[in-house]
């Protein structure tokens, strides 16, 4: 077989500072009589001319040996990772992993690998998507030429995604996750031998973690739109191994674009989650929080979330003053609240739910403890009554300045002494 040379793909694609790197690690490997390539998602990228900066380096040797002498010849942060043999070279704008090439074996499904150091082969074979077991190598003897056992670059051209080998959502069924996190994000199609192990698979989700089972779930929402996955996994009946009452259907596809509109970006996956929970009952998600693991933080949002759907037609109630609404709403997280008026159809709810979010939450009356004291009210509970009032009068609108607000003191006490 003819073998192809991508020098020239690297050198249009890749920046020239990192292109530089590489290729002075390459002849670093050499120098230290090992082999370098690049590997995985960095070559599937460069062939799809799809930007991608954090590359993937696996060395035919020792990993950690190379990794430090790089450190050395340039100024970079380095963290290795002796147990599993790898290291991080990070640069200011990307940053480039190294792994020693490694064997792999599964004592039994679902159960992390066995590793052993191995050559470029061994390590494209355990690997999970032919577009993904493919590599370049970089030491100059051999530079830009591609090793791709599987006709990556084939299924590439024909936009599929295929697996290994006949087992391998047995072994690793994360690669169901993965599998349509790639379909749906390159717009490929799974190979049809790969779509009828994948279904006739999909049990075999039960075999992984709860921290895996999340790990891949978080990464499909970390996508730019996850919501084609999302249905893809309900069509398959993927998402029915996490949880039987989860859907992915359009109502799910119109909550999360309009997530992605309104939110920070640091609280978008959690208002995902927010919504991909909120169809399912308490006692149900209490399943889903357990079966995944999910750690505190993000399972309070979601309970929070539910807890304040059950309690919205009290939101809907007629004549409801804003003290009423933040009285309603004020013990809940402010990512429960967005949840809510974000999946919530009903339009009057919305209102009172944006209100809160917009106004309610942020007043306060100007007068602090301090002032109040000033004007005559001693310490104790009876300070703490006043500054309720005060709150409560702010909310409605009763007071605006501070003189109002002075004035509403000075008559309470008299009205108190
Ligand atoms: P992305 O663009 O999503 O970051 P990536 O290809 O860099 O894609 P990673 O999750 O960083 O993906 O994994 C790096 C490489 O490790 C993959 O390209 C794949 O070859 C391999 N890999 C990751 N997870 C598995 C798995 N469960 N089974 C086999 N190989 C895997």
């Amino acid at each position: 077989m003819c073998s192809i040379n991508l020098s020239s793909e690297i050198e249009e694609h890749l920046p020239l500072r990192l292109l530089k790197l590489m290729k002075e690690a390459g002849e670093k490997a050499e120098e230290l009589g090992q082999r370098l390539y690049l590997v995985g998602g960095g070559v599937r990228d460069l062939l799809l001319q799809r930007p991608n900066f954090d590359l993937d380096l696996v060395v035919e040797g020792d990993a950690l040996k190379l990794a430090k002498c790089l450190a050395e010849t340039s100024r970079v942060k380095l963290v290795v990772h002796p147990r599993f043999g790898t290291a991080k070279l990070s640069y200011t704008d990307f940053s480039l992993d190294l792994a020693t090439a490694r064997l792999e074996t599964y004592a039994k499904p679902g159960a992390l690998p066995m590793v052993i150091p191995g050559t470029i082969i061994d390590d494209l074979i355990r690997r999970d998507f032919s577009i993904n077991a493919m590599a370049i190598c970089l030491t100059p003897e051999r530079y830009g030429e591609l090793i791709d056992p599987y006709n990556g670059k084939n299924d590439l051209e024909n936009r599929l995604i295929r697996i290994l080998y006949q087992r391998s959502f047995v072994d690793d069924a994360t690669r169901i996750f993965r599998a349509l996190r790639y379909e749906q994000r390159l717009g490929f199609q799974l190979e049809s031998n790969t779509a009828k192990l994948l279904q006739r698979n999909v049990s075999m989700i039960n075999t992984i973690s709860g921290n895996r089972i999340r790990h891949e779930l978080e990464l499909i929402l970390k996508e730019n739109r996850p919501e084609p996955a999302i249905q893809r996994a309900d069509e398959l009946r993927v998402l029915k191994q996490l949880h039987p009452s989860l859907k992915g259907n359009g109502w799910l596809a119109n909550k999360f674009e309009q997530v992605r509109q309104l939110a920070k970006p640091s609280q978008i996956l959690t208002l995902y989650l927010c919504i991909l929970i909120y169809p399912l009952s308490k006692e149900e998600n209490e399943q889903f929080l357990y079966r995944l693991n999910f750690p505190k933080r993000s399972a309070q949002a979601m309970r929070h979330a539910l807890n304040l759907k059950a309690q919205l037609p009290d939101l809907a109630k007629p004549h409801l003053k804003p003290s009423d609404v933040y009285q309603l709403l004020h013990n809940y997280t402010s990512q429960a609240v967005q949840a809510n008026a974000i999946a919530s159809d009903s339009p009057v709810i919305n209102q009172q739910l944006q209100l809160y979010l917009n106004k309610l939450h942020y007043v306060k009356p100007l007068l602090n403890g301090e002032a109040i004291k000033g004007l005559g009210v001693p310490p104790g509970p009876q300070l703490g009554r006043i500054l309720q009032i005060l709150h409560v009068a702010k909310l409605n609108g009763r007071v605006k300045t501070k003189k109002q607000e002075e004035e509403l003191v000075r008559s309470w006490l008299a009205g108190n002494s």
